[in-house]
């Protein structure tokens, strides 16, 4: 692998970055300490800071030359609400809170491209390097976009990268077209009567009716969609009655999740209103449209396979890989612009390291080949004349 020598010479201080960033994990929008950190590393290296959009998003500019064109560069900041389960030393100091996604990583890598294209400028426009809040819970993308981010800084295209555990180290997979799923949520409200136990016909039971719609909702998928596109829907929620053990409850609530490309809504809606005919209650759909697909334009991809290929080679540039039915708010950035999203390979899922996984970890040994993909990027897309 040709990794610049500047940038394996940085390899021990990004590593220590991102442990100190692992150590200190923060949810979505409470991002203070890692957003603090951001800022002083770019401002350390001579970078146009600007802090503030979405609450803890950060945005570096870096100028050179007189081209007028401009990439975007993404990272993400959050963390999640899980417990970690590792011992290593740089584990988790906070309580219930961990880097299980590898946004410490991610942002190490960016911080590191930004770190070496500062020092070493052989490009000709303006790199934005854009650290957002919230990319699991809230769509800190979106809030940033509608703050004003691509008005403030205009850019051309915007690229992200996603560290894929299953994929191995030195490895990424490029995709052109979908790559990421869309997530939306439901909540289902069954209103029924409620009765003694022993007494059924006196009530509306919303229970029986629930549980005949956790079924029927499991037919949505397969007797909905064409049977060559995918979808998930998912129920992961049931919640009805309390304590007694003799009480009919008088209603009952049923949540979950759908991702399909197109939003498989009106399905649900009807089965919704005949369950609860059949049963004599009523139903109430909340459906809530929540991340939309992640899809790379045509033409950033190929790019980006190009950079790849001449980073890694062709033998470790996957082009053959499914999308993934996981949600992604860097779709929020690919709706306003043309860009590309790839994965860089995690290594082996071994021993638990998988994404959202007590045990995942963020390998270290990827951090300067990320960082490097970055700085490869910016010089193939803004070449100097
Ligand atoms: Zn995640
Ligand atoms: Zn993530």
């Amino acid at each position: 692998m040709k990794l610049p020598p500047k940038l394996q010479a940085s390899r021990k201080h990004l590593v220590a970055l991102r442990h100190d960033l692992h150590a200190h994990p923060e949810l979505a929008y409470d991002e203070r300490r890692t957003s603090d950190k951001i800022a002083a590393f770019l401002q350390a290296r001579g970078i146009e800071t600007h802090r503030g959009l979405a609450g803890t998003g950060v945005v570096g500019i870096l100028r050179h030359g007189d081209g007028h064109r401009a990439i975007a560069l993404r990272a993400d900041m959050d963390a999640l609400p899980v417990q970690e389960q590792n011992l290593f030393p740089h584990r988790s100091r906070i309580d219930g809170r961990m880097h299980a996604c590898g946004h410490d990583g991610h942002t190490a890598m960016l911080l590191g491209a930004a770190e070496h294209l500062a020092a070493h400028p052989d490009f000709d426009g303006t790199v934005a390097f854009i650290f957002q809040p919230a990319e699991e819970t809230d769509g800190g993308a979106r809030i940033m976009i509608e703050e004003g981010l691509f008005e403030q800084f205009p850019v051309d295209a915007v690229f992200g990268m996603h560290n894929w555990p299953g994929l191995p180290a030195g490895q990424f997979a490029v995709h052109s077209g979908p790559v990421m799923a869309c997530a939306d949520q439901f909540d289902i409200l069954l209103k029924g009567h409620g009765a003694h136990a022993a007494m059924p016909h006196q009530g509306r039971d919303p229970l029986v009716a629930g549980a005949a719609l956790v079924q029927a909702l499991q037919s949505v998928v397969s007797r909905t969609l064409d049977p060559l596109d995918s979808a998930v829907l998912s129920i992961t929620q049931f919640f009805a009655g309390g304590e007694a053990y003799n009480v009919i409850p008088s209603d009952a609530r049923i949540g979950g999740t759908v991702r399909v490309e197109d939003a498989i809504e009106a399905a649900m809606e009807r089965l919704c209103a005949g369950i609860a005919a059949a049963h004599g209650v009523q139903a109430t759909l909340d459906y809530r449209r929540g991340y939309p697909p992640t899809v790379n334009a045509a033409a950033e991809a190929e790019a980006c396979r190009r950079v790849l290929v001449e980073l890694v080679g062709e033998d470790n540039v996957r082009t053959d890989m499914r999308p993934s039915m996981g949600a992604e708010d860097f779709a929020f950035m690919l709706r306003e612009k043309p860009g590309c999203y790839v994965w860089i390979g995690n290594g082996l899922a071994e021993g638990g390291c998988m994404l959202h996984n007590p045990r995942y970890d963020f390998n270290d040994d990827i951090l300067t080949l990320g960082a490097a993909y970055w700085v490869k990027l910016v010089e193939t897309l803004l070449q100097a004349a």
